[in-house]
C-alpha cells in the first residue's frame, strides 16, 4: 500500500518512481508499467512534480507534461484503473488528485495571487499575500444499493450505456450528513423513502476529486417514479436474474456484490 506519511515531503529525486500524465492519459511502458524511473524520461522544463507518498520504500513523484513525451504509450487513466488491484488503483487516483490540485490551484480564490509553490510539509498551498491555505478538494459522494426482499434497486442515468443499470448516487450538499443524502438522493432521483441506512465502504473517484462513500439501505415506501433528466429507468431487480452492472473494480460494482451476498448469508 502506499505509504502517505507525515514526514516532511522530498523534493524530486533520481531514485524515485515518477507517475507521468498527459491530460487525463498516464504515461506507460511495456506491460503497461506506469511507475516510470527517473532516468527513463526527459523532465519538461514547466513540469511540477508533486510528491505522492512512498511505495515499496520508494518515493513516488506525479508529473504532469503538456505535450506528449517520446517513447510512451498514453492510456487513459479510466482504462488503466479498471486493471489495477486496490493498491495500485489508490496510487493513480491520488497521483492523479494531486496532480489536479496542483494545476487547478495556481492562483489564490481570495485574492488573485500566484501561489506555484505548495507547501513543503504537506499537500497545502498557502497564499504568500492573504495567507488563505487551499487543499486538495475531496468531494463527497454517497452511493447506495437498495433492497426490498429479494430484490434490489438498479437504475440508468441519461449517460448511461443502455443495458447497463447501476445504483442510486449523489453528491453531499453543504451542510448535509451522509445519511441526510442518502434520503434525501433516493427521494429525488427515484420517490421512495428507506430505512436501515447503514455505511459499507468507500473508494476516491478521480474525476476530478469524488470521495464515493458506499451504503446499504432498505425499501420502506413508496412507488418508483424516475427523476425526469436524471434517471432513465429503474427497476427492483432479483438477486439471481440481474442485468448488466458495473465492474467489480468500482465501488458501485463491488457494493452490489456485496449486498448480494449479505442477502443469501441473511434471509
Ligand atoms: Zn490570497
Amino acid at each position: 500500500m502506499l505509504d502517505i506519511g507525515t514526514q516532511a515531503h522530498p523534493a524530486p529525486h533520481q531514485d524515485a518512481l515518477y507517475i507521468l500524465l498527459h491530460r487525463n492519459q498516464v504515461l506507460v511502458e511495456k506491460d503497461q508499467r506506469y511507475l516510470i524511473p527517473f532516468t527513463h524520461f526527459q523532465p519538461d522544463a514547466n513540469m511540477s512534480a508533486i510528491y505522492c507518498g512512498q511505495w515499496q520504500n520508494q518515493d513516488v513523484f506525479v508529473c504532469r507534461f503538456d505535450s506528449l513525451p517520446k517513447g510512451f504509450e498514453a492510456v487513459d487513466l479510466r482504462e488503466l484503473l479498471f486493471q489495477q488491484d486496490q493498491d495500485h488503483y489508490l496510487i493513480l487516483s491520488r497521483a492523479h488528485q494531486l496532480s489536479t490540485w496542483d494545476r487547478d490551484h495556481q492562483f489564490c480564490g481570495r485574492c488573485g495571487t500566484g501561489m506555484p509553490e505548495k507547501f513543503a510539509t504537506e499537500h497545502t498551498k498557502i497564499c504568500p499575500k492573504c495567507h488563505l491555505r487551499h487543499y486538495p478538494r475531496i468531494s463527497p459522494c454517497v452511493i447506495i444499493s437498495i433492497r426490498k426482499g429479494d430484490h434490489i434497486l438498479l437504475a440508468r442515468g441519461p449517460h448511461a450505456p443502455k443495458g447497463k443499470y447501476s445504483n442510486i448516487a449523489g453528491f453531499v450538499e453543504a451542510g448535509e450528513t451522509l445519511e441526510h443524502a442518502v434520503a434525501r438522493e433516493i427521494r429525488e432521483e427515484v420517490g421512495i423513502e428507506v430505512t436501515n441506512i447503514r455505511y459499507t465502504e468507500s473508494q476516491p473517484w478521480s474525476f476530478p476529486h469524488q470521495l464515493m462513500v458506499g451504503f446499504f439501505a432498505d425499501y420502506e415506501s413508496g412507488d418508483i417514479t424516475p427523476a425526469p433528466g436524471e434517471i432513465e429507468e429503474a427497476n427492483w431487480y432479483h438477486i439471481d436474474d440481474l442485468p448488466n452492472i458495473p465492474n467489480p473494480v468500482t465501488i458501485s460494482g463491488q457494493l452490489i456484490l456485496k449486498h448480494i451476498e449479505h442477502m443469501k448469508n441473511n434471509k
